[in-house]
């Protein structure tokens, strides 16, 4: 197995500790894991290059959150700029947005997945845009490729164009072209042929088939695997054909993702579909998210990263730190807690995000702590007065009396989230013995 990008980053931030931004060569460091990383994922050598330079210009200088270690955050600005340069949070579908019959041509190299992409997309484009679509096969070389067509269409209820033996791919393509019009089809699917290798034929019958069928959209079809051969393919194709998005096959594999960076890079068209599997409704609509967790090996570590950077205001952060540092923790520092808790989707959340949580959510759970109890106390707490917030000790029973009636909640309540203050203070102290908030990062990480 790989080792996970946070595993190599912590050990170049070791030596970081304590510090308030991130420095140039302490991000170069970190960027060498980054690159290993990658080059892991099967991302194009001059790629990678490009990204790391890129990253490394918006690294370097930025503060380091309180609430995350500086590996973290570096694992956040790469996370970052993988998917902005996947596509960002867009999501691009198949673009129908034209006069009928819509030609949607795709090319890729043989055994790259485009008559089963074809056939998958056919049912989508029926089943999702209610539309009419015809296939096609253009593919003359493979023996019984345009039959292999005819059968996927019988099995996702899409017409194909019936088979003349001998006819060359673009005398194909005008017949299609002719009967989708006259048989009123929505859609028209240019399944074409492929080679083991890009050569000039194959991009002289590529270029000769647009030429007649004007696409509106043409796919390049590309194996996940394909590694580090993906920019060779990908600058030959959008050379000679004018791509409009790509597709990525068996993305359920033990594929790394790497592929897809690759692609969007050299043809700098979007990345719109991922292939899961053989079943033809195994397609996806590309997500650059989880294709960047991929390639980086470590979802888990990016989402609580992400969500601890959208939920923690930073001021809190640090003045909870403060607190800690001090061994100082009011009602005020646990309503703070609490309402993160829930911010960063509550307690089953961060225990499904971090292992040594699996325990602290079990007991919770005996103890009668869900994600309602949450909101309970929190309200408890905002029915007492600052006075009582800041020494809980204030608290007897006809005070306890009022903030449970304040609250819309009980005694008993009332009596639970005192409980907890105490316990979580006395927890507080101990980590100020253990070397405070550093020390207790280095035990997670
Ligand atoms: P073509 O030569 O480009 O037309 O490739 P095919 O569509 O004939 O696919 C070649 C092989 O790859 C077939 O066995 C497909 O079932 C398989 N295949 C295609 N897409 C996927 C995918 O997304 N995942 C997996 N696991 N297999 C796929
Ligand atoms: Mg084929």
């Amino acid at each position: 197995m790989f080792d996970t990008l946070s595993d190599r980053l912590g050990g170049v931030f070791d030596k970081l500790k304590g510090r308030g931004a991130l420095r140039e060569q302490d991000v170069r460091d970190a960027m060498r894991e980054v690159r290993i990383a990658l080059l892991e994922a099967d991302v194009a050598l001059p790629v990678a290059r490009r990204f790391i330079d890129a990253v490394t210009e918006k690294a370097v200088g930025q503060d380091v959150l309180r609430s995350v270690t500086p590996g973290q955050q570096v694992i956040k600005i790469v996370h970052d700029e993988l998917v902005e340069t996947l596509g960002g949070a867009e999501t691009e579908g198949l673009n129908l947005d034209a006069k009928p019959p819509v030609v949607i041509m795709m090319v890729g190299l043989q055994g790259s997945g485009k008559t089963t992409t074809t056939a998958k997309l056919a049912k989508l484009i029926r089943e999702r845009h209610g539309k009419k679509a015809l296939m096609a096969s253009l593919d003359v070389n493979r023996p019984a490729a345009q039959e292999q067509l005819a059968v996927l269409g019988g099995q996702v209820d899409v017409a194909t164009l019936p088979i003349i033996k001998g006819q060359q791919p673009v005398d194909i393509a005008r017949r299609a072209m002719e009967a989708a019009r006259l048989q009123n089809f929505d859609v028209l699917l240019l399944d074409t042929a492929g080679r083991l290798h890009v050569d000039d034929a194959l991009m002289a019958e590529m270029k000769a088939v647009a030429g007649v069928s004007a696409p509106n959209e043409v796919l390049l079809v590309v194996d996940s695997l394909t590694g580090q051969d993906a920019v060779n393919v990908a600058q030959s194709f959008s050379g000679e054909v004018p791509l409009t998005g790509v597709v990525l096959t068996r993305m359920d594999g033990d594929a790394r993702g790497g592929a897809a960076l690759s692609m969007r890079a050299v043809t700098g068209k979007p990345i719109k579909f991922a292939g899961t599997g053989e079943k033809l409704d195994a397609i996806e609509v590309f997500r650059p998210g989880s294709v960047a967790d991929r390639i980086l090996g470590m979802g888990d570590v990016v989402s609580l990263v992400e969500k601890a950077a959208a939920t923690i205001k930073e001021e809190d952060a640090e003045k909870l730190a403060r607190n800690i540092e001090k061994g100082k923790f009011d009602l005020d520092d646990l309503a703070m807690q609490l309402r993160q808790m829930r911010n960063m989707g509550g307690l089953g959340m961060l225990a499904g995000m971090m292992p040594g949580m699996k325990k602290a959510k079990a007991a919770m759970q005996a103890s009668g702590m869900d994600d309602k109890v949450l909101v309970h106390l929190e309200a408890v707490i905002s029915s007492m007065t600052p006075k009582e917030r800041a020494n809980p000790d204030l608290m007897n029973a006809k005070r306890k009396k009022r903030v449970a009636a304040g609250s819309g909640t009980d005694v008993q309540t009332v009596n639970k989230l005192l409980k907890m203050h105490q316990e979580m203070a006395r927890a507080m102290k101990q980590i100020k013995k253990m070397g405070g908030l550093k020390g207790l990062a280095a035990m997670f990480g």
